[in-house]
């Protein structure tokens, strides 16, 4: 998946251009800048490639999911649903604009279960928050036609499958509102960035003001500008953004590479008795950044992992023990640690995490293993890491 293994001379003769104006910040300073906007260029670029007529690029992906809640007028006591397998970051977002995250169970596509999700709708729910994990996606199409029932916002957290797409579309443009990350260990990166993609022109607006202080950007003279409402900084800088222009034109290399590496992963493991693979949605495409497959019990799936550290495999993660990913390993959000107090909304209505029942989340994440696939990999290492691999999971099972 990331984009810092492959690192050429454009992105350092972006970075170069806005140095040499000395104009580092994405607003501003026309004359000087000397016709380089980085930042605006990568917000054309992700609307081509995405098809979609907004793009907001900001300065993280966790700044990117708070800029689209915010700007879709979530706000304090409001409830989005989201999934108990996740990074870290997308419940962040949602307690930062003061509202209460609600996690409910994935199934076998490793991302939210409609079901589950149905289940969990209140009049309090706003947003329904579809987490695409490890380079796949959730059944948007099923995901979509609860949000037009419910009247919800289908806000896709595509930080993970960046050149993915679904029935035809790319991955993050499907729903209301879509977010990237372009953090270091992304599939593409700026070091640090993220982007927030939608058609809603009232979101994309309220996106620009909201992820630069309130600005309503009319006019040159930045003094000068009105606050229609209250903001944030959430801006990018202009050399972030320049590295980010030499990497998003890279995407569809990337992906490319991606899936050859994975399918010769894949082709080595999909005849062992007892690996099964995770479920691509029916009208999915995958990123190809990681491989994800399940074992019989958590017993082996645990024993499979040691075994692949132990024998050179790196870069292989067992998600249910991982602090990152996973709501049993969430301690800070169960126990609602804080520095300051949280809004009363959140106080009295976020779910008790240590009592929920999330078994069915248990019984496949407990279950599943994710492969990284890196870009840099050689043809030859990447077919004795597959050998490599099945010879351990053959093992594992027989003994
Ligand atoms: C990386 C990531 C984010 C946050 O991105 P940052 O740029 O690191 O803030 C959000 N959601 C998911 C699923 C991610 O993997």
């Amino acid at each position: 998946m990331p984009g810092f293994e492959l690192f050429g001379e454009k992105e350092k003769q972006n970075v170069q251009d806005v140095l040499e104006t000395g104009v580092l910040m994405r607003y501003g300073f026309d004359g000087p800048r000397n016709g380089h906007w980085k930042a605006k260029e990568l917000e054309a670029a992700l609307c081509h490639r995405m098809q979609v007529k907004h793009a907001q690029v900001v300065s993280s992906g966790t700044a990117a999911l708070t800029v689209a809640l915010a700007s879709a007028g979530v706000g304090a006591g409001d409830e989005v649903i989201l999934p108990t397998f996740t990074f870290v970051a997308s419940f962040e977002s949602v307690l930062a604009i003061g509202a209460v995250p609600i996690l409910v169970d994935v199934d076998d596509t490793l991302t939210l279960s409609p079901l589950a999700v149905e289940n969990a709708i209140t009049p309090k729910t706003r947003v329904v928050m579809p987490v695409h994990m490890c380079g796949s996606m959730a059944d948007l199409n099923a995901l979509k036609t609860l949000c037009d029932i419910h009247n919800l916002i289908l806000l896709e957290d595509a930080c993970q499958a960046i050149g993915g797409s679904f029935e035809g579309k790319p991955l993050g443009s499907y729903g209301d509102l879509g977010c990237f990350s372009f953090d270091y260990v992304k599939t593409i990166t700026c070091g640090e960035g993220g982007a927030m993609i939608t058609n809603n022109p009232d979101f994309y607006k309220n996106a620009d003001h909201y992820s630069d202080h309130g600005h309503d950007h009319v006019g040159s003279n930045r003094g000068a500008e009105s606050h229609p409402f209250l903001g944030y900084n959430y801006r990018i800088s202009e050399l972030n953004a320049a590295v980010g222009c030499a990497q998003i034109a890279r995407l569809d290399e990337f992906v490319g590479i991606q899936e050859k590496n994975y399918n010769i992963i894949f082709e080595a493991l999909k005849n062992i008795d007892g690996v099964t693979f995770r479920r691509i949605p029916m009208g999915g495409v995958q990123n190809y950044s990681f491989l994800n497959f399940f074992l019989p019990t958590e017993d082996i799936t645990r024993k499979a992992h040691l075994a692949f550290g132990d024998g050179g495999v790196d870069a292989c993660f067992y998600w249910y023990d991982n602090n990152w990913h996973y709501y049993r390993k969430w301690e800070h959000l169960i126990n609602l640690t804080s520095l300051g107090r949280l809004p009363e909304e959140v106080q009295k209505n976020l779910p008790d995490y240590s009592k929920t029942n999330f078994s069915v989340s248990d019984s496949w994440i407990g279950r599943t293993i994710s492969c990284l696939i890196k870009l840099s990999w050689a043809e030859t290492e990447v077919q004795e890491r597959a050998n490599k691999m099945a010879t351990i999971i053959r093992d594992v099972l027989k003994s």
